[in-house]
């Protein structure tokens, strides 16, 4: 039998460093490779799988609905879209939801939401997005160009123009940055993922918050990661007390399928009109309703939980040998170690454990559900990997 991972390396472009794990199953937060070994998944293939692996509930709506109608384009209506559209806006207070396949579509449009407000309220010179410094917004060339990572932008020059970059948590250098570039919108992650698990302090956000809404700017906050629960709210904006005008959101919203979700608020619901955004499997049926079971799960009794296990997480990890700072908010947790990350993640694989890096850090992104005994084995391992 052919070698999975001589396989994929001759034929996958290599845009990858893989783990040599081949993943076969799973269960919950358990994987099994193929060689039958166990591994605790404290990554949920990257805030992806938000209640863990093969989880019945939501296959079970996700399959009633393949075997329904999977794919319609939207050139129809079907239920799990519209009745998604309206979970989201309920629960956020949003208005008016464009659907998309991935984090990045769904940045995309934000960014396209900014542009037309500002162009038609203002002028076209106001078509500046501002960003943060060390903040992750996508892959695609417009999207690299609103992450404030320079290492990203190197060999795919020329990015798409009008974003510029500021320091995270200084308000005053934002807000004069936006004043000279005529800034269309403010984007923002309230906890920066890939950057390294770092959470915006709340005086800068809501001083950033304040100021778009004096100066009519659209302010995007990036929920792609933080969103559906992961950090103890439904959406991270909702920790800072703020209203913002745009939220985006994919990864742990679909609970293991591509979705992407742009929210629009009251400032901007009604700036697309026909034929100004589209996407051929935007909405998807099956996506949807996988979407759906995710939310409906999601409630207050959930988020004390996430809000349980971070504190059980950072309790036990906080001034333990080998550990230098823990960061980050609810079960998105950046974890800095004597050790170099990489030999932190390959010493926990050894050992049954799957854990992430951002930066320089180890990252643990568990399955909101991940349950207490798992967990507890899981931070034990992480403990004497570190510790050794
Ligand atoms: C992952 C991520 C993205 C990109 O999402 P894709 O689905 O990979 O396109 C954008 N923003 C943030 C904050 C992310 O964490």
């Amino acid at each position: 039998m052919t070698d999975i991972r001589e396989l994929d390396r001759a034929y996958v472009a290599p845009t990858y460093n893989r783990f040599p794990v081949v993943i076969e199953s799973g269960k919950g937060s358990v994987v099994i490779d193929d060689a039958g070994k166990e591994y605790i998944d404290m990554g949920s293939g990257i805030a992806v799988t938000s209640f863990g692996i093969a989880d019945e509930e939501w296959a079970s709506a996700v399959s009633a609905q393949l075997l329904r109608v999977q794919h319609t384009s939207n050139l129809y209506y079907t239920a799990p879209c519209a009745e998604l559209a309206r979970e989201l806006c309920t629960r956020t207070g949003l208005k008016k939801v464009f659907f998309s396949n991935s984090g990045a579509e769904a940045n995309e449009c934000a960014i396209k939401a900014a542009r037309k407000y500002a162009a038609e309220k203002k002028g076209a010179e106001y078509y500046t997005i501002v960003t943060l410094e060390n903040s992750f917004h996508g892959r695609t060339l417009t999207t690299l160009a609103a992450t404030g990572q320079t290492h990203y932008h190197e060999l795919f020059r020329p990015l798409t123009p009008g974003f510029v970059h500021t320091p995270a948590n200084d308000a005053e250098a934002l807000i004069a940055t936006a004043r000279a570039h005529k800034a269309a919108g403010i984007m923002l992650e309230c906890v920066q993922g890939e950057g390294g698990v770092n959470r915006l302090d709340p005086d800068f956000v809501t001083r950033v918050a304040a100021f778009a809404k004096e100066e009519d700017i659209v302010l995007i906050i990036d929920e792609v990661q933080t969103g559906n629960g992961r950090t103890g709210e439904l959406y991270a904006f909702m920790h800072y007390g703020i209203t913002p005008d745009v939220v985006t959101t994919a990864k742990g919203l679909g609970g293991g399928l591509p979705i992407g979700a742009t929210m629009l608020g009251e400032k901007v619901e009604s700036v697309f009109s026909y034929g100004d955004h589209g996407s051929t499997f935007g909405g998807n049926p099956v996506a949807a309703a996988g979407a759906l079971n995710i939310l409906s799960r999601i409630d207050e009794r959930m988020l004390l939980e996430v809000r349980e296990k971070s504190a059980y997480i950072f309790g036990r990890l906080s001034g333990a040998e080998g550990i230098r700072s823990v960061s980050g908010m609810g079960l998105m947790i950046g974890v800095e170690t004597e050790k170099s990350a990489s030999d932190v993640v390959r010493g926990c694989m050894e050992r049954g454990v799957l854990v992430l890096t951002a930066k320089a850090k180890v990252r643990l992104l568990p399955a909101l559900n991940i349950p207490y005994d798992v967990l507890e084995k899981a931070i034990d391992v992480i403990l004497s990997v570190c510790a050794e």
